[in-house]
């Protein structure tokens, strides 16, 4: 597909063809399994100040928190007992986890459990990256969030789209199994704007695609905004991200259950294939929230662990019993 191949569905009047041709691409290259990789968002300390994220430095309505490994390890060591087979370790871009630190915590959870791992700490450097990576680092998550450099530098005051595109490409040269993604309406974002992340996303050859729509946090500069997309787009840039990329893992994000309680059961039935359960302690969930209306909050791990199972068995998909590794770059 082209650009304007892509404007033309983001267009369509009538969706429902494009979402069962997304969900039949998916069902004949990924299977009925669904993916669940838990996730511990392990601190909210970050030293950026991202203009659409409610824990921006400059936010100091946040009650700081840094969970103690050994509570990130007990938690893992649960994961496995409710099914996960990934851990996605998350945080704000937070120097107090130096390179060793995260070193020690991903060897003991690879001592300790079979997860598969996934870190999202943002960008750091080469020798850092190469470190985790032989500590047992499986996977990275890191959105580039727009390709649009002008509107990146509007979202992003204190960062720089080349140097978040140069760790992905790090990354993936050194053999690690590489996630991005994009949020969509930002700001003065235009339906030609989010052809060209759509086909981004193909350019660069992803293991795994996460999106999100953007909802505007109340305590940002941007929370006057409103997304200039309806959910109906949201949707179709999901089931158009899976027919161009047939063999990437791509989750059903929170977010989309903030804009519509059913948004990650529709977002799994047009094209998505990955769950990730909040797994983050109780206590400190509420003091994760890069968006409002974020669900999950008030609910333990337990809670979110058996509910993801009825979701999915309700849905007629079952729950992949593998790490759920690339597909498309098995050798990663
Ligand atoms: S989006 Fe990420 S890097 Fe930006 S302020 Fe939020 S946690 Fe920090």
């Amino acid at each position: 597909m082209n650009k304007s191949d892509i404007l033309n569905l983001l267009l369509l009047p009538d969706p429902e063809p494009l979402y069962q041709e997304a969900d039949y691409c998916r069902k004949q290259n990924m299977g009925d399994d669904v993916y669940l990789r838990g996730i511990i968002e392990f601190s909210n300390i970050c030293v950026k100040d991202c203009h659409y994220c409610g824990i921006r430095s400059s936010n100091t309505d946040v009650k700081p928190y840094r969970i103690p490994d050994n509570e990130i390890i007990e938690t893992c060591q649960k994961m496995v007992v409710w099914g996960y087979t990934s851990v996605v370790l998350q945080s704000g871009e937070d120097p107090f986890y130096t390179t060793e630190k995260l070193t020690h915590l991903i060897k003991t959870i690879k001592a300790t459990t079979p997860l598969a791992i996934t870190l999202s700490v943002g960008e750091r450097n080469e020798a850092t990256y190469r470190a985790w990576k032989e500590a047992g680092m499986d996977r990275y998550l890191l959105r580039f969030e727009t390709s649009n450099p002008k509107l990146f530098q509007e979202s992003h005051p204190d960062d720089d789209l080349t140097n978040r595109l140069e760790c992905l490409e790090i990354l993936r040269r050194m053999g690690v199994q590489v996630g991005s993604g994009f949020l969509i309406g930002l700001p003065n974002e235009t339906l030609e704007q989010l052809a060209e992340d759509i086909l981004f996303c193909t350019q660069l050859d992803l293991d795994m695609i996460g999106i999100g729509p953007f909802i505007a946090h109340p305590n940002t500069p941007f929370s006057s905004q409103s997304n200039p997309f309806s959910p109906d787009i949201f949707y179709k840039t999901i089931a158009i991200l899976r027919l161009i990329n047939p063999r990437a893992h791509i989750p059903a994000t929170t977010a989309f259950d903030a804009i519509d309680p059913k948004g990650r059961n529709r977002v799994l039935q047009r094209g998505a294939n990955v769950f990730m359960p909040n797994a983050t302690p109780m206590a400190y969930r509420e003091h994760y929230q890069l968006y409002p209306g974020k669900p999950c909050i008030s609910e333990s791990s337990d809670d979110c662990a058996g509910c993801v199972k009825g979701r999915l068995k309700r849905l007629g998909r079952t729950i992949g019993n593998d790490a759920g590794h690339s597909l498309k770059n098995p050798l990663r």
